[in-house]
């Protein structure tokens, strides 16, 4: 099943569960708008070379529309718009005033020199530039992109539209990008195993952790873990300096002997195949969608507890709005107060859905898309349709 079919039938479920009128229902699920363009560039050498962009604004209820922009081979428009969607959640169960949206240009970031990559990221700002906006959708990092990506979006829209710094989230800080926002997504999943460990009346300290994915989110998870007393293995090329670690192969990861397994790369990892043999007690899901829905009907028989990727994964896109309120404001908080309302929104978001498990009787999973769709459906409701 792809990640788009997964996401529309946990919706689905959610919808029902919930007992969404069936056309509310079809309307949260269609995205606003959705954005494909062609984007040529000259490589170094001089030959031209054409990618193709997108930008799926899914829905905008709430706020703004968020989400990241992802640069890597296997982007297509069913991922972008499963990715865009569970960014509507995301946000919702977060609670910032945000909807969700995703893009992505299909390309192998690796074999783009730096100036190809600069190219590539300022044509397809010229080509959306009209569509995004501080107000409308707020773009950010994702995989394969990085502050130096956002910088170059905002120098082009700037162009067009004047110097507008709240345009794009996860900018260099000289920039006014936020102080704590690149280790962000990895604290942020920190914070929420924590709410989740003691649910369980366990903390990090002497519990083993499987990390698949040194990216940005592993590699800050791993760190944050490791300073919390967890011991770790992880997948990776890159372990070099880190030090508290093994490195190993992927698929064995996932099915290795360990307390804590924390999926942070593409999703889809964990499917049918695998699931039988995971040995862990907890998942946390850093990655987007890394549990497919056969898998997480496997692992749930095997009393697996799973941490839904649109609560895990929100540290990111919550200290995005707090990089956004600071450029709004013109000012900047010290990484401190940005750590502290991080972890007040993570641990708040933990026990919304553990209401919501509790009143509908149902899993971590459903308890977050109840959450989330429930509140975007009544800022939709509430805001109506007349014309
Ligand atoms: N790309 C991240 C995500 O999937 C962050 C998005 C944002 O900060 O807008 O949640």
């Amino acid at each position: 099943m792809n990640a788009l079919a997964a996401t529309n039938r946990n919706f689905r479920q959610a919808a029902r569960i919930l007992g969404l009128d069936s056309k509310l229902e079809k309307s949260l699920l269609i995205p606003f708008r959705e954005i494909k363009v062609e984007c040529t560039i000259p490589k170094d050498d001089g030959t031209l070379v054409s990618y193709i962009g997108f930008r799926v604004q899914h829905d905008n209820s709430r706020g703004p529309m968020k989400g990241g922009i992802r640069y890597h081979p296997e982007v297509d428009p069913d991922e972008v718009n499963a990715l865009a969607q569970l960014m509507t959640w995301k946000t919702a169960v977060a609670d910032i005033p945000y909807g969700g949206a995703k893009g992505g240009i299909g390309c192998t970031p690796k074999e783009l020199s730096i100036s190809e990559l600069e190219r590539l990221t300022r044509v397809f700002t010229q080509k959306i530039h009209d569509l995004i906006g501080v107000n409308t959708d707020v773009p950010a990092p994702d995989m394969g992109t990085n502050a130096q990506t956002m910088a170059w979006i905002l120098d082009e829209y700037s162009k067009f539209h004047g110097y507008s710094p709240a345009v794009v989230t996860g900018k260099p800080t000289d920039l006014g990008g936020s102080l704590g926002r690149e280790a962000a997504t990895g604290r942020g999943v920190v914070y929420a195993t924590e709410a989740l460990l003691a649910e369980h009346g366990k903390s990090i300290k002497g519990l083993t952790f499987a990390i698949q994915g040194f990216g940005n989110v592993g590699s800050w998870a791993a760190r944050l873990f490791h300073e919390k007393g967890g011991k770790h293995k992880e997948t990776t090329g890159k372990l070099a300096d880190f030090d508290g670690a093994d490195a190993m192969d992927s698929n064995d990861l996932l099915t290795h002997e360990c307390d804590v397994l924390v999926p942070c790369a593409l999703g889809g990892v964990l499917n049918r195949e695998n699931a039988g043999d995971v040995r862990a007690k907890f998942i946390v899901e850093a990655a987007n969608h890394p549990t497919d829905p056969d898998a997480d009907e496997i692992l749930s028989k095997k009393g697996v507890v799973i941490l839904p990727d649109i609560y895990a994964n929100a540290g990111g896109v919550t200290v995005s709005y707090f990089e956004w309120v600071q450029n709004i404001q013109g000012f900047m908080w010290d990484e401190d107060k940005v750590n502290k309302e991080l972890k007040r929104y993570m641990t708040k978001a933990f026990h919304n859905i553990k209401g919501m498990c509790q009143l509908q009787d149902c899993n971590l999973r459903m308890g977050a898309f109840t959450l989330g769709v429930n509140r975007v459906a009544r800022a939709t409701l509430l805001r109506g349709w007349e014309a």
